[in-house]
């Protein structure tokens, strides 16, 4: 059973062909554990690893657990964060910003951590949400394979949806260990991307605000 906000949110992000590219699948999470860890198995002993060994045997199930539960459980709108909203008095209205959301994403390309940090703000229109709310969207989104453009992006389009608030404004900047550890390896190359809605478009002053400390 999906919430009012999830169902939302899905459809404002399929509108705005900015969902995870997906196909329909009615498994439930502990048949797409069993068949990931089939797939694993496979994968691990194609390498030529001996899963009779103590230390590999646990593994395929631990990665498929992993992958359904954890780093790739926002595929899943079942596991949308529940938001609470408060009506928004007048006076309240300058922008709310968070600093320093810790996300940890995975590379849609190559499978392997992405890791960086996110700033968000809003201007509340009607009404105020959770402060802790605006973090779990973000890692809401964190938790597919992702693209950090496209991640950018379902995160503002999400808080623009329940915030009912077009402006918003999301920074990420992050490193990929793709680059980092292997291609060019390039240790401390950072990726930066922003997006941006309503009056964070349109006035300078505010957005150099929303990026200043
Ligand atoms: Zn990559």
């Amino acid at each position: 059973m999906l919430s009012q906000e999830a169902i939302a949110v899905k459809e404002a992000l399929e509108r705005l062909q900015l969902e995870n590219p997906s196909l329909l699948n009615n498994h439930s999470d502990a048949e797409k554990v069993e068949t990931i860890q089939y797939h694993m198995s496979a994968i691990m002993q194609s390498m030529g690893l001996d899963l009779t060994d103590e230390s590999l045997g646990k593994s395929p199930h631990r990665i498929a657990k992993m992958y359904i539960e954890e780093i790739f459980s926002g595929l899943n709108y079942e596991n949308f964060p529940k938001i609470t909203t408060v009506p928004a008095q007048s006076g309240q209205l300058d922008m709310i910003k968070i600093d320093n959301i810790l996300m940890n994403s995975t590379c849609e390309h190559h499978f392997v951590p992405i890791q960086g940090q996110v700033k968000v703000a809003y201007i509340p229109n009607e009404k105020l949400l959770g402060l802790s709310k605006l973090n779990r969207i973000v890692h809401f989104f964190c938790r597919r394979p992702q693209l950090q453009e496209r991640l950018t992006q379902q995160i503002k389009t999400a808080i623009q949806v329940i915030s009912n608030s077009k402006d918003v404004a999301v920074h990420i900047q992050a490193t990929h260990h793709c680059v980092h550890s292997r291609g060019v390896r390039d240790i401390n190359s950072m990726t930066t991307t922003s997006s941006y809605g309503g009056a964070f478009q349109e006035n300078f002053d505010l957005k150099r605000e929303f990026l200043g400390n």
